[in-house]
């Protein structure tokens, strides 16, 4: 997406606009704009509970995570079921579509990695 302004007023300009029909200025600002640029980064976040049990029994998160150390956006998975003792966790590179990071493992025997949102799961209880 290729989007022209006028350099001197601003003005959003048209390709086939030689001068701006606002001030007449031919210096004009180029801006690309690359489609995944623009994007919605969202979370869905579920807990289920069951009377009787103090932990909730299952509890998932999908969607995007920013990764620090390269500055891009990530599609994260993550899924915990407590009743069947798994965890499972996906990391996907969002542009290709390969997977990063996967983890499957029983979730007694998961420490989480260093993962700070999985601590605080567990330090809320
Ligand atoms: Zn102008």
């Amino acid at each position: 997406m290729i989007e022209i302004y006028c350099r001197n007023c601003g003005k959003k300009l048209s390709n086939d606009n030689e001068v701006c029909p606002n001030c007449g200025s031919k210096k004009r600002n180029i801006i690309v704009t690359l489609k995944d640029k623009i994007e919605l980064h969202d979370q869905i976040k579920g807990k289920v509970k069951r009377q009787g049990f103090k932990k909730p029994i299952r509890e998932f998160k999908v969607g995007d995570d920013l990764h620090h150390k390269s500055g891009k956006w990530y599609h994260k998975e993550m899924y915990i079921d407590r009743e069947k003792d798994q965890y499972k966790e996906i990391v996907k590179d969002k542009t290709t579509g390969n997977i990063i990071h996967k983890c499957e493992e029983p979730l007694s025997k998961h420490k989480g990695h260093g993962s700070a949102k999985y601590k605080k799961i567990k330090s809320n209880e």
